[in-house]
């Protein structure tokens, strides 16, 4: 198995070397002992540009990669509109009108349904347990066999941890009020809002707040307080409701353009494995250490409506939501290894999960509900 280099180090040797990049003139590197080639790439999201965390997190990725490569590989990163729009990345990295891209696999689901697997499951594993499934138990040989028809590699570049539930402007105090209720919410969590008579819509992030704010939709999932604080959302809704069951540890991608891939070098293959390794779980601690903050901001300068989801209406949710499941995976035979496989994990994981972290959290927190 790989090694994980922590990247912050490996620039701080770099640095400390005099052997940054520098003169990437279209020849080739300054100092090298032969002129090297660029590889200079374009990378699209699905984010608005540089939003904190999502956003941030392919820059960071692009930053990286150029100190790693002294240069030699030089990624350009776009948000979302600026070259294609944020549901077009998928076809414009696979027909190589960018050769990277940075997004979640469940915004492909109308095209590839099982793919929202690889991104995440309502009441399915968090983000801990994805990263064991994908990188130790399978799920990364699975995700590349599924992309590959499409000539893209996948590669995990991100997690955001466990979700909010969303933004709402009225209580949720019963099945009835979901009834009817137009929310922004993707992946799998909006086919089970809509078995549990829901009305769900998928919209960009950057396209959110308008929606609520023109009354366009009346709800919205986006992902937890930090990034919900930058988008704004506590100005267009009054309640914000816990926990967020349909996203339980949503895993982002990277895809790359499979004829650009190839193109790479090992050693540049390499540090794009790295890379994207090193940023999956530096999203991650990002938000581990912003959540609580901006709550904090949210609640006590913003006057914002904490309330958790009634228990009753988080049984009917998983109700609705082993309904799917049992019908994602359909008959294709792929899919049905890929459900296979992740069901099997999901099992295992959580069976020793339930006598550790579980029951560490239990004992750690007996009243926390
Ligand atoms: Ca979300």
């Amino acid at each position: 198995m790989r090694t994980i280099l922590m990247l912050g180090a490996v620039a701080g040797l770099i640095a400390a070397a005099g052997c940054g990049p520098r003169g990437t003139g279209e020849e080739g590197v300054q100092g090298a002992a032969a002129p090297a080639k660029i590889y200079r790439w374009k990378l699209i999201t699905t984010w608005p540009k540089n939003l904190p965390g999502l956003g941030t997190a392919p820059e960071r990725l692009a930053d990286n990669l150029r100190l790693m490569s002294n240069g030699r590989l030089d990624i350009k990163v776009y948000g979302a509109g600026e070259l294609v729009g944020a549901f077009e990345v998928f076809d414009a990295v696979a027909q190589g009108t960018a050769e990277m891209g940075h997004g979640a696999a469940y915004y492909w689901r109308g095209k590839i349904p099982i793919a929202a697997m690889f991104s995440t499951v309502p009441f399915g594993m968090n983000a801990q347990e994805m990263n064991g499934w994908l990188h130790y138990g399978g799920g990364m040989e699975l995700w590349r066999e599924l992309y590959a028809p499409f000539g893209l590699v996948p590669l995990a570049s991100g997690n955001t941890g466990v979700q909010m539930a969303g933004w709402f402007n009225k209580e949720i105090n019963s099945l009835e009020d979901l009834r009817g209720l137009k929310m922004r919410i993707p992946g799998l969590g909006g086919e089970v809002l809509k078995r549990a008579g829901g009305d769900p819509v998928v919209l960009a992030g950057g396209d959110i707040f308008t929606a609520l704010e023109t009354n366009l939709i009346d709800a919205t999932e986006w992902v937890g307080p930090y990034n919900d604080l930058a988008l704004g959302l506590y100005n267009v809704a009054e309640y914000y409701y816990y926990p967020g069951w349909h996203e339980p540890g949503p895993t982002l991608e990277s895809i790359v353009n499979q004829t650009a891939w190839q193109s790479l070098p090992a050693d540049l293959q390499a540090m794009v494995e790295v890379a994207t390794r090193a940023i999956n779980d530096d999203m991650l601690n990002e938000f581990t250490a912003r959540n609580n903050a901006a709550l904090r901001t949210l609640v006590e300068e913003h006057n914002v409506q904490l309330r958790r989801l009634p228990d009753d209406v988080l049984a009917a949710l998983k109700e609705a939501a082993d309904e799917v499941l049992a019908e994602v995976a359909g008959d294709d035979p792929l899919a049905q290894r890929i459900y296979a496989s992740y069901m099997e994990f999901f099992a295992g994981v959580e069976a020793y999960h339930n006598i550790s972290e579980r029951a560490y959290l239990k004992a750690r927190a007996p009243a926390a509900d």
